[in-house]
């Protein structure tokens, strides 16, 4: 890269003067970065605020969140999704606490060696919280590296592309001034905001008339369709759940039983016998849709009251189901139809 050091200058001039002021942005403490990276991995930045906020008032410190019961976790993680996330937050949480002594690692390596913690987040702390020079490309970054230069590198080799603009320095403020250029001036949906962009004269794509090209999508394959009968079982004022594998989609969360397949009412009301909770006629029964990243979830859900509550489920109120309980979305937007 020849122009690292007018690129450099440009972006933090840009980034300073221009940045959103966001909450993890107050202070480098490792934990408030890492935390916020793995939150907006896949979220909204809108959405993670709050979130964010309550996590940090739950478990203000590493150690807090090492020692919490990992079914109050995922409780805050409710909404977010890919509930993985704050699984293996917590586990690394553990590690800096068993391995580290409860101080966070300083070096990319330690850095890198905490669970669920890749290239890019590794890269993100150290460079933001530690100085140093590790790039951290996300696709915000790489989208503004493709249409810069008009090609397209791995993410591997882009960070390695990046090393001369580390070289100058202030590693912090420039891993954040690429995010933050990618994130709202280079924007992933829609034309990018050339007209604000610090680099917009010496950029590529922008002079060969060929933004669209860059970055180059891969064809999505198409969502597999899966279809199942949910069952909402009253008895009283509490509703059954059960606990999910520990393997696959949601793995370990709770959710209301549910069987593949629709079934017709009569299919329900003897799966529902079957299950030992003596059921009456079903209220109502509706169709919902949940789509995943990967999968599509088409439900019918089968509303029944119940006169026996049996052990194989846990039987919660509206309070527990608030409180307690991580009901992921896919059956959380069902309570309320
Ligand atoms: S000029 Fe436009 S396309 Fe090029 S990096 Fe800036 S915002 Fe992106």
């Amino acid at each position: 890269m020849d122009n690292a050091k007018q690129i450099f200058e440009r972006l933090l001039a840009w980034y300073r003067a221009s940045h959103r002021a966001l909450p993890w942005r107050e202070d480098r403490d490792p934990y408030h970065v890492w935390l916020s990276e793995v939150m907006l991995q896949q979220t909204r930045v809108e959405t993670v605020k709050t979130y964010y906020a309550r996590f940090l008032q739950a478990f203000p410190t590493i150690a807090s969140l090492a020692a919490a019961p990992t079914e109050a976790c995922e409780k805050l993680w409710e909404g977010l999704g890919y509930y993985r996330r704050v699984r293996n937050l917590q586990k690394g949480a553990r590690q800096v606490m068993d391995e580290h002594g409860g101080v966070f690692p300083q070096t990319y390596d330690e850095i890198l060696s905490l669970c669920g913690v890749g290239d890019y987040t590794a890269g993100a702390i150290a460079s933001i919280c530690f100085g140093l020079p590790t790039p951290a490309v996300d696709g915000n970054v790489e989208r503004v590296y493709a249409r810069l230069f008009a090609e397209q590198p791995t993410r591997k080799q882009i960070a390695e592309k990046l090393r001369p603009l580390y070289a100058q320095g202030n590693c912090g403020e420039l891993t954040q001034a690429l995010m933050e250029l990618g994130a709202v001036v280079c924007v992933p949906n829609g034309a990018p905001h050339c007209e604000l962009c610090p680099l917009a004269d010496i950029c590529k794509a922008r002079a060969q008339d060929a933004i669209a090209l860059f970055p180059r999508r891969k064809p999505k394959k198409p969502n597999p369709v899966e279809e199942k009968t949910v069952f909402l079982l009253t008895c009283g004022d509490r509703i059954a759940l059960r606990k999910r594998t520990d393997q696959g989609l949601l793995a370990g969360l709770w959710e209301l039983p549910n069987v593949e397949g629709f079934l017709t009412v009569e299919q329900m009301l003897r799966q529902a016998e079957r299950w030992g909770v003596h059921p009456l006629a079903p209220q109502k029964i509706v169709q919902a849709q949940h789509v995943f990243t990967h999968r599509t979830w088409r439900m019918q859900c089968c509303f029944l009251t119940c006169a026996a509550a049996p052990d194989d489920f846990v039987w919660a109120t509206a309070a527990e189901l608030d409180d307690t309980y991580a009901l992921p979305t896919a059956f959380r937007k069902l309570l309320s139809m």
